[in-house]
């Protein structure tokens, strides 16, 4: 395709995703037509569609409204086994666990696309929907391939991101020196660790499947022994009980379920993150999350009772798949966090900010 026929591409990709491409030079906005959108489509509008095991972030987002821009995700495998009962990735896909077929031959040709078409660097996160580190990868290994390959191709990508509920797996599986490789000084690589909960039998309800608290501890002390740089996810946050001096499991009583995050395990994990030198915090409101292919669990069917008793007299907005509370309840639910981080010195960003602010 010459460099006319992917201006002439260019042009054509849809009003939603556009604002990603029209902070780029016309040659950029060609590559990127190039790569990420249908050739051969006849439609008269296009979107970043083109299957690629190196995919556009985030097909869904508005770019007038979510300017999460050019950036890239490699969800290295299908499905993820940690079976956390409020996953967002639940919402749009299937969730049995395996490997992808051809894999590491998919991603070979994906990054010599990226070579040939001259795509210009752009942030890579592993992954959206998946974990990297989850069990799997012990044995099929597709996640030190991927970072492997993304090596050899270091030029095409400016910061390189780990999300994972299971650093230790990160650190034992010799990726250590990879991520010492990956890292630049204007374009980091880094591990963020999610760890929402400082009790584990809450964990066990919310995450049944994914690392302890003390498994995942300890794989974020052995990361940063070993100076690999860690963002920690307090992530999502759920409401606290109704009542305001927290001496009562209150609605979440009423409801049978444990209370998820007290103010004390809150500032226990801020506490934590300082302790461990973690770059920042990072939060957001939990959303109760309708799964594609099943009714929502028991806990989460639970969840929203208590969501709409914390809500009263107001209802919950349903958008997107999920319940969400009304934004002055999420302000609730998220400044105590805030606090805690103002208190002991350390950033704290909403997952939005987070995102846009990873370059
Ligand atoms: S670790 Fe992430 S992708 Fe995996 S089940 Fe939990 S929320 Fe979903």
């Amino acid at each position: 395709m010459s460099l006319e026929e992917g201006i002439a591409l260019s042009k054509r990709v849809a009003p939603k995703y556009a604002p990603a491409w029209r902070s780029k030079s016309p040659r950029e906005q060609a590559a990127m037509a190039m790569y990420f959108l249908p050739h051969g489509s006849r439609k008269p509008t296009l979107c970043p569609t083109r299957p690629r095991v190196v995919k556009w972030y985030c097909p869904f987002a508005d770019q007038s409204r979510f300017p999460s821009g050019h950036r890239y995700c490699i969800n290295v495998y299908t499905g993820c086994s940690h079976g956390c009962v409020y996953c967002y990735a639940a919402g749009y896909q299937q969730e049995q666990v395996r490997e992808k077929r051809d894999f590491a031959k998919l991603l070979r040709m994906d990054l010599a696309d990226l070579e040939e078409f001259d795509v210009p660097p752009a942030p890579i996160h592993l992954s959206n929907s998946t974990d990297p580190f989850q069990p799997l990868e012990a044995t099929a290994g597709y996640t030190r391939l991927a970072l492997r390959e993304i090596l050899r191709h270091r030029h095409r990508f400016t910061s390189v991101v780990i999300l994972t509920k299971n650093p230790r797996l990160a650190f034992e599986s010799e990726c250590v020196d990879l991520f010492h490789q990956l890292h630049a000084p204007s374009a980091e690589c880094f591990v963020e660790v999610s760890l929402a909960f400082w009790r584990d039998e809450v964990r066990m309800m919310f995450e049944p499947n994914a690392p302890s608290i003390a498994d995942r501890m300890e794989g974020i002390r052995r990361l940063r022994q070993a100076d690999v740089p860690v963002v920690l996810r307090i992530d999502p946050l759920f409401p606290r009980s109704l009542l305001s001096d927290g001496s009562s499991n209150g609605a979440y009583q009423d409801a049978n379920l444990l209370q998820p995050q007290t103010l004390d395990d809150l500032e226990r994990l801020v506490g934590f993150g300082c302790d461990v030198g973690a770059k920042h915090i990072v939060y957001s409101p939990a959303r109760i999350v309708q799964p594609r292919s099943r009714p929502l669990s028991e806990v989460m069917r639970k969840m929203r009772k208590v969501y709409e008793s914390m809500a009263a007299p107001e209802k919950l907005t349903f958008r997107g798949g999920s319940w969400r509370l009304p934004s002055a309840n999420q302000t609730e639910v998220t400044e105590p966090l805030r606090n805690f981080c103002s208190r002991l010195n350390i950033p704290a960003k909403c997952c939005k900010q987070n995102l846009l602010e990873t370059r």
